[in-house]
């Protein structure tokens, strides 16, 4: 008989605010944010996420209670991932980049108590808040009279207390997210406490964060709690610099001022980083490993990061499962291959991530397709670090979880012999043209190595013959030209014919408010010019 403990006695929920325990009562000395000319010891934090704890209760905010907050990433949108979750309340972020009718609609679809915002957003949040009928906080920029007991950065230090989150079981929902809307309408994604706290451990398992970690938040924390990395860089004992906006130049800056170790993003912001003036005068002293996801990162990009002095990994996943699920990165036998072939690697979106247990890629009847780099299956997950559902949308839960494996939508290969994943499109997204299937990150790829691209995206155009035929619509660097001839010929030297967009559209591209292009919006303006 193997002696067992007294398990019950041991048993604490699993929280991602144990890591902010942890780090103000190890290590209360050590830099913990840094935000324009401010820097704050872990200390000195913990006090932060206190007085915002319980200026939260004062106000009647308890268990189960919602929470919105539209901040961009500074101190406090970082201590409510603490202060909210320490509650038992759940903490709603809401992308700063959305419109009035679309707040007002997460504000009332999640019942939220109360909408905190800061002085940047409060023009959009008041209005919404008012249509919603909730309560709204302005966080001010500076301490004034009426703002005193609001400005949380600064004031006398609350008693410590150890900060163990109020929840019973760590099922216990953290965090509420409203995905961006890439297929249709927003559904509000909620997580818990053990998924988080344990994709919070995964991050710092996989990226490398230790206590030398200095992670550049070019990443919105809006944006599905920054990927987890709002708990991994506290859970690590690293230091978060908070940056308000994407701005090349200032990115650029922040890195050597501060010896940035560690960022991520969207492929989205890797473009302009490379399109930008500022990078001819660029001179890191150290690598900086970027890790980007969200959405594929061409070939291009990977090289171009690499040449300017970034150490890339591909992340792949979904707000559903916390951010990243998947990663690529490159294995100690494949950093002597050429460029070319790196970025060809780094491409894919690879494997398990530490603390997601299972990526498949099956067929209709769920059944694994094979390691050949052929065939086409559909992303499922299975693991601690999935959603606990929809909120107040039961269907659509039960129908992503349908067969009991979590659905991405996602279409890819797996390749031989590794087995890594290489995702060919959304089953929305691909184009099948007279039978065969054109994948249209494939094809996007290809219109990216074009010198006059800035933006590519590839969708199906209905067609009597074909039944769709793929048209390419493009945004192109500014002073550059081209034309439809110009790139038929360019993409004939390299993929297959019937791959080859018919028709050629220069416009801008419509985006969500994270700077995914919206394909669904782009089919609907075409087919409407189309018939129209
Ligand atoms: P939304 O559906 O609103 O875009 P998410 O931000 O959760 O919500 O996006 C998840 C989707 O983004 C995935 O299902 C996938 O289609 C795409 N995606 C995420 N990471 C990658 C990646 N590394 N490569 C390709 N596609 C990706």
């Amino acid at each position: 008989e193997p002696h067992l403990g007294p398990r019950g006695a041991n048993y604490s929920p699993l929280s991602p605010v144990d890591f902010l325990d942890r780090a103000v009562s190890v290590f209360p000395n050590r830099q913990a944010v840094i935000w324009r000319d401010r820097r704050f010891t872990y200390g000195q934090f913990g006090a932060i996420v206190q007085r915002m704890a319980d200026l939260l209760e004062a106000r009647g905010i308890g268990s189960g209670d919602v929470v919105s907050i539209m901040c961009p990433n500074r101190p406090e949108m970082l201590a409510a991932h603490y202060a909210v979750p320490l509650l038992g309340a759940t903490l709603n972020s809401v992308n700063t980049r959305l419109d009035e009718s679309t707040v007002s609609y997460i504000l009332e679809h999640s019942e939220s108590r109360l909408l905190i915002c800061d002085e940047t957003c409060e023009g959009i949040s008041s209005a919404s808040a008012r249509n919603a009928n909730v309560p709204l906080l302005v966080l001010p920029d500076e301490p004034t009279h009426e703002g005193e007991k609001l400005f949380l950065l600064d004031g006398p230090t609350p008693p410590v207390r150890p900060f163990k989150a109020r929840i019973e079981d760590e099922w216990h929902p953290i965090a509420l997210n409203y995905t961006s809307g890439t297929t249709g309408k927003p559904k509000g994604v909620v997580l818990h406490h053990r998924g988080a706290y344990l994709n919070g451990i995964g991050n710092t398992l996989a990226l490398g964060f230790d206590k030398q970690t200095v992670y550049l938040w070019t990443l919105p924390m809006f944006h599905c709690n920054g990927w987890c990395h709002t708990w991994a860089i506290t859970a690590a004992g690293g230091t978060h610099v908070c940056l308000e906006k994407v701005d090349p130049e200032l990115i650029f800056e922040l890195i050597g001022k501060h010896g940035v170790t560690h960022m991520s993003c969207a492929p989205v912001v890797l473009y302009m980083l490379i399109n930008h003036p500022a990078r001819s005068s660029y001179q890191p002293t150290n690598r900086v490993s970027v890790a980007t996801g969200g959405a594929a990162p061409t070939r291009t990009l990977i090289a171009e990061m690499d040449a300017l002095g970034f150490d890339f990994i591909h992340l792949y996943g979904l707000t559903e499962s916390y951010g990243p699920s998947s990663m690529r990165e490159l294995e100690a036998s494949e950093t002597a291959l050429p460029l070319e072939d790196r970025a060809s690697l780094l491409a894919q979106q690879g494997s398990r991530h530490p603390t997601s247990n299972i990526v498949r890629v099956v067929d209709k009847n769920l059944e694994d397709v094979p390691f050949d780099g052929e065939t086409i299956g559909e992303i499922v997950l299975q693991g601690n670090t999935l959603l606990a559902g929809y909120y107040r949308d039961p269907e659509a839960t039960e129908t992503v979880f349908e067969g009991g494996v979590f659905h991405t939508g996602d279409l890819a290969v797996r390749h031989h012999p590794d087995g890594h994943v290489e995702i060919k499109d959304r089953s929305k997204d691909i184009i099948i043209s007279g039978g065969e299937n054109i994948s249209s990150l494939e094809v996007e790829g290809v219109l990216h190595q074009h010198p006059a691209v800035l933006l590519a995206a590839v969708v199906a155009l209905p067609d009597s013959k074909w039944g769709e035929i793929p048209c390419a619509v493009l945004e192109l660097k500014p002073g550059a030209s081209t034309t439809p001839e110009e790139l038929e010929a360019f993409c004939r030297s390299k993929i297959a014919g019937f791959k080859i967009p018919r028709r050629f559209i220069f416009q801008e591209l419509p985006k969500t408010a994270t700077g995914k292009i919206q394909k669904f919006m782009l089919r609907e303006e075409l087919s409407g010019k189309a018939s129209g």
